[in-house]
């Protein structure tokens, strides 16, 4: 029996597992959820020993645990990372359920729970694959395979980067898959190979000692909510771009390929204004609305805070005024340059009658995984087996600090390949994961990790 029809005549059991798996309550931001995080990831244990790993290990970390396995049996053979994680979003608002979000419920082809599509629905399906694999290779696997499954990941994964860098060794691979998002739609699979980095800033403007009379001192001082709304308002040029010196130097052009490949995903203003309803689109009029949120680098006011802001009227000049700023960032720029950067130009931009302060608060990096490369052209093979459709390039605004890690540690091609879909409700009542998704991913994680097994080996 090979694996395909292993994992065809398993779904009945597959399926009962996976809710097993569902009402586990393992939602990582809130404490009264200590036992369940630790009850999922001995499930999750359980689970990985059942389909074969020789090493598993659960691994306590300051916050929840990490579970790792792997199984190292084919000396020669590629090597590839699974990451996933196992700890879910709280569940309110509860009213809005129409089933229990921990009582996972079939409703036509979707099974619904908290944490159905993100994550433990996409991360199961590499599971069984491997017991599948196990069982259509005669209790071998055709590559050598460790997984790497978190419990913080919903709360910016805390204490993930040090794990990794202090067990590099048995993390080490060829390759990293990642099933943790969506695809553009139900017949049209897609890979993101872009996703932007990140560096979060506040900018404080001080001018008086304490907040004064505007009616005492009005007109001979410079009031700071003033003076920061100049300084932000100077941050942009009139053409959209970001007006800081130095800031687009390491930014890696889009090459005319690249752009026909991303031209591929439509994302029409329709469609934007339809999301967003705003008006009409801003930004950098030579780009495509797909290429600015993925391509290109940014900078936002995410809040702005000074001086009177409750109801009615107080005549105040406050004495100081903040704003959060964060820059989306893309290949090769480096957060903690941009950082200085910023901190440059806001330093030129005050005034001699204020005094400012940049603050950097977060940094992620951005990243790109080659389109051309042998294990994408796997990728791409298995989608078209699983989905029937060749998926097409997309590059997302977000950010997802460990594809960066990852990439640079082990200089090994990162896969996004999800199975969700956009409307799963993920991180909202009704969460979903489509039982047709989940069949095509585990038929789509066989074909990609039989490929991956003849990809070139670094790891050795
Ligand atoms: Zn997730």
């Amino acid at each position: 029996m090979n694996a395909y029809e292993y994992a065809d005549s398993h779904r009945a059991e597959f399926l009962e597992e996976l809710k097993d798996f569902l009402r586990i309550p393992s939602i990582s931001t809130l404490p009264e959820h200590k036992d369940d995080m630790q009850r999922a990831a001995q499930w999750v244990a359980d689970q990985l020993k059942m389909a074969g790993m020789e090493r598993v290990e659960i691994f306590p970390t300051p916050g929840h645990p990490i579970v790792y396995a792997n199984w190292n049996g084919a000396p020669g053979a590629p090597t590839v990372l699974i990451y996933g994680h196992y700890d879910v979003q709280p569940v309110d608002p509860l009213d809005e359920w129409q089933t229990p979000p921990f009582e996972p419920t079939l409703r036509g082809d979707d099974l619904v729970a908290r944490g159905a599509s993100d994550d433990k629905g996409q991360v199961f399906v590499h599971i069984k694959v491997v017991e599948a694999l196990r069982q259509a290779y005669n209790g071998k696997l055709p590559l050598n395979i460790r997984f790497l499954i978190e419990g913080e990941e919903e709360v910016s994964s805390k204490h993930l980067d040090d794990f990794i860098h202090a067990h590099q060794d048995l993390l080490r691979a060829d390759a990293t898959v990642i099933s943790d998002g969506a695809i553009l739609s139900p017949d049209q699979p897609s890979i993101v190979y872009g996703l932007r980095g990140m560096t979060y800033m506040e900018i404080e403007v001080k001018g008086p000692r304490s907040d004064l009379h505007s009616g005492g001192y009005g007109g001979t001082v410079h009031n700071p909510a003033q003076a920061l709304c100049e300084i932000i308002a100077a941050l942009h040029n009139p053409d959209n771009s970001v007006a800081v010196p130095g800031f687009y130097d390491k930014v890696r052009p889009l090459d005319p390929a690249e752009r026909a490949a991303l031209a591929k995903v439509p994302f029409t203003v329709e469609e934007w204004q339809r999301q967003t309803g705003a008006p009409q689109p801003w930004g950098e009029a030579e780009y495509t609305l797909h290429e600015r949120i993925g391509a290109r680098p940014t900078l936002e006011v995410n809040g702005l805070i000074s001086g009177f802001t409750g109801v009615g009227s107080k005549t105040v000049l406050p004495a100081r005024a903040l704003a959060k700023i964060s820059c989306r960032l893309v290949p090769d720029q480096d957060p903690f340059e941009v950082e200085e950067l910023v901190r440059a130009r806001v330093r030129a931009l005050t005034p001699p009658d204020v005094t400012s302060e940049v603050r950097g608060l977060n940094y992620a990096y951005p990243s790109v995984v080659p389109i051309n490369s042998p294990a994408m052209d796997v990728a791409i093979a298995a989608y078209e087996r699983g989905f029937g459709a060749r998926p097409v390039f997309m590059r997302e605004g977000g950010t997802l600090p460990i594809v960066a890690t990852l990439q640079h540690l082990f200089n090994a091609p990162v896969l996004l390949i999800g199975f969700g879909l956009h409307d799963d409700n993920a991180h909202a009542p009704n969460e979903k994961f489509w039982l047709t998704g989940f069949y095509k991913g585990i038929t789509t994680s066989i074909a990609l990790l039989e490929g991956l097994s003849k990809i070139p080996v670094k790891t050795g």
